[in-house]
């Protein structure tokens, strides 16, 4: 397992829709333990395979298990939601666009069908945050970002302060001035290969 470099918003491959896995295979395994990886690194609760320059139907998600420490980490292809109830407010993020939030209405519940890496069929039923990482991902994989979902004038950076209890305060960015930031780390990343 090796964790992957996380592509920013900006490449265009997060824009495209991901193709649906028609078979199993050796590398398809390779990626979803890679993408584990990636996540437990991140760390996130959430990744979909084009953020690791991959566009294929396939997630990982993060949940925290009982005992509140180890993660565990689901993996899922060709995940598709059958079942939405209620909505709700939440802030969100993602890796491929660091340190910005916006609140995002999401459904509260949610029941998703995938085939797990043995080609078995899954059913996930979840609500609160792992609904929402649920709902995220699936976007990645329709080319949709959090950013077109956010309320207006909900985007904000993290911008780290020791002295607030959640370690970071807000400040209000636009789309576009958040888009040419973003833009510029494409730009970096680029330079580096
Ligand atoms: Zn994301």
């Amino acid at each position: 397992m090796a964790a992957r470099k996380i592509y920013f918003c900006g490449e265009p491959i997060l824009r495209k829709k991901a193709k649906r896995v028609r078979r199993v295979d050796d590398e398809l395994v390779k990626l979803l333990d890679d993408m584990a990886e990636t996540l437990r690194e991140a760390p996130g609760i959430g990744l979909a395979a084009p953020q690791v320059g991959e566009s294929v139907r396939a997630i990982v998600i993060g949940e925290v298990g009982e005992d509140d420490e180890q993660m565990v980490v689901h993996k899922l292809i060709n995940p598709r939601i059958v079942e939405a109830e209620g909505e709700v407010e939440g802030s969100e993020g993602c890796l491929s666009l660091p340190t910005l939030q916006a609140i995002v209405l999401r459904p509260q519940q949610v029941v998703v069908e995938a085939l797990g890496p043995d080609e078995e069929p899954v059913s996930i039923e979840a609500e609160g945050w792992t609904a929402r990482a649920l709902c995220h991902e699936i976007d990645h994989l329709n080319g949709k970002l959090f950013i077109d979902r956010a309320e207006p004038d909900s985007l904000a950076w993290m911008i780290p302060d020791e002295e607030d209890e959640r370690g970071y305060r807000l400040q209000n960015v636009s789309l576009a001035e958040a888009l040419a930031m973003f833009q510029r780390l494409v730009e970096k990343a680029r330079a580096e290969n």
